[in-house]
């Protein structure tokens, strides 16, 4: 059931929603074309609580973050859930979550939370994109080809993305406006405006068509925000994020970043981006460049999330160059695999050489699962397939991520950004590593 409206609530309003810089990273950061370091400390501010940046917020795609109660999630330290409208619109459908009260009510979790838009996994799970990438040898795709894979499963036109549902092959079609719809419904904090997701392998000609039509779908989701806002007077308001694409060129991605900072509603007239994220085809070696030609043009005074990055010496490169929150399901994956974090690099927790280690899996970490249990019991319910296995890990590599990026956070307030890196980074991946990251940052 729908709440009632409160005759004397104000419409939702974008002042419910804001950011506010408190440090900047001065030292071992990137710096802008303006000269001013990209990088800083903030906080978020949302109709459900603050949000410290940098943060790293936990993907509870499903309105779950596998293997974890929300009081867990909160004891670790997340401070937002990041959930996925393409899922949850498939199951169990986003009106359902709408009558429970909202994406927050439904899964018991009261802090901010953000949705994405859908049009990653549209194109990336209905499209099969391993797949394409796979079958392509030579790196270099004709459009021609990879429109001819993509029509398997996902179409994408001038108006929106035809795909079939990966649960059962039912056929769905996403609109810039259908994925509004779909995330005021879920009623998320941070919701994403809907757009294209290119690969690597797409084509300098395909890219360039690529950004110009989610260009035009974000003024498209500008307008139908706009009416959703006015429409659902009932609700908290949802601030909608523009998402920066272009690959890897660099005039692409500035030209992408300048124009959706500047871009209005067509209708809803002075309706604009409250944030925007930073989308698409990344290659590692120059992720801190391109997030850094992104910042030096977005304006400065709204937030921005890098999408799926959470591996240790990526979020120092991107947080350097000015990215303030991230999302990612490798922590909780790679836990439910055995795969966990440490101060001294990954350790397989099934490895023979945990069996018999009476210690915590890491030391230094203060996480529920190191502070109670040993590796070799966490190695014994691995080998038993036992459910407490999922959790236990889960918790570990959570709270790994989530403590870096608050560490990152604390060392730019204390303007001792740089000897973190190179201590972290250093004894993640070696001493070498840690310096070649370094020389990489510029200045
Ligand atoms: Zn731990």
């Amino acid at each position: 059931m729908n709440e009632s409206p409160a005759p004397t609530r104000p419409l939702p309003s974008p002042a419910d929603f804001g950011f506010d810089i408190a440090h900047r990273l001065e030292r071992g950061g990137v710096r802008g074309t303006g000269d001013q370091p990209l990088g800083r400390a903030g906080t978020i501010r949302t109709p459900h609580g603050d949000i410290q940046t940098p943060a790293f917020v936990p993907v509870g795609t499903k309105a779950t973050v596998k293997a974890l109660l929300p009081a867990t999630v909160r004891e670790l330290g997340g401070q937002a859930v990041l959930a996925n409208a393409y899922h949850l619109f498939l199951q169990p459908g986003s009106d359902l979550v709408d009558e429970a009260g909202g994406l927050g009510r439904f899964m018991n979790w009261d802090g901010p939370t953000f949705t994405d838009s859908g049009g990653f996994q549209v194109m990336s799970l209905g499209v099969g994109f391993k797949k394409v990438i796979s079958m392509d040898e030579n790196l270099h795709q004709s459009d021609e080809v990879i429109a001819e894979n993509k029509e398997r499963l996902a179409h994408v036109d001038e108006d929106g993305v035809t795909f079939k549902s990966f649960l059962n092959g039912d056929r769905h079609r996403f609109t810039p406006e259908v994925s509004m719809r779909i995330q005021h419904q879920l009623g998320a904090d941070i919701i994403f405006a809907f757009d294209e997701c290119t690969t690597l392998f797409n084509t300098r000609r395909y890219q360039e068509d690529s950004v110009d039509r989610t260009a035009r779908w974000a003024v498209r989701c500008l307008d139908e925000h706009a009416r959703q806002t006015a429409e659902r007077a009932h609700r908290p308001y949802q601030a909608l994020f523009g998402v920066v694409q272009g690959a890897q060129y660099e005039d692409l991605r500035r030209a992408a970043a300048r124009g959706l900072a500047e871009m209005t509603g067509a209708e809803a007239d002075g309706q604009r981006f409250d944030g925007f994220g930073i989308g698409g085809a990344l290659d590692k070696s120059e992720l801190g460049t391109i997030v850094g030609w992104v910042n030096d043009e977005l304006p400065e005074n709204k937030p921005r999330h890098l999408l799926g990055i959470s591996e240790p010496d990526d979020l120092f490169v991107a947080i350097a160059a000015g990215a303030d929150t991230f999302d990612c399901v490798a922590p909780s994956r790679q836990a439910r695999g055995g795969t966990m974090y440490s101060s001294t690099g990954r350790i397989n927790a099934k490895s023979a050489a945990q069996r018999r280690r009476f210690e915590p899996l890491d030391p230094e970490c203060d996480c529920y699962t190191c502070e109670n249990y040993t590796a070799a019991y966490l190695h014994h319910l691995f080998k038993a397939k036992e459910m407490l296995a999922s959790t236990l890990a889960t918790i570990h590599n959570e709270r790994f991520i989530v403590r870096l990026v608050d560490r990152i956070r604390q060392s730019i307030i204390d303007d001792s950004f740089a000897e973190l890196r190179d201590e972290v980074l250093g004894r993640q991946y070696g001493p070498d590593f840690a310096r070649k990251t370094a020389a990489q940052s510029p200045r």
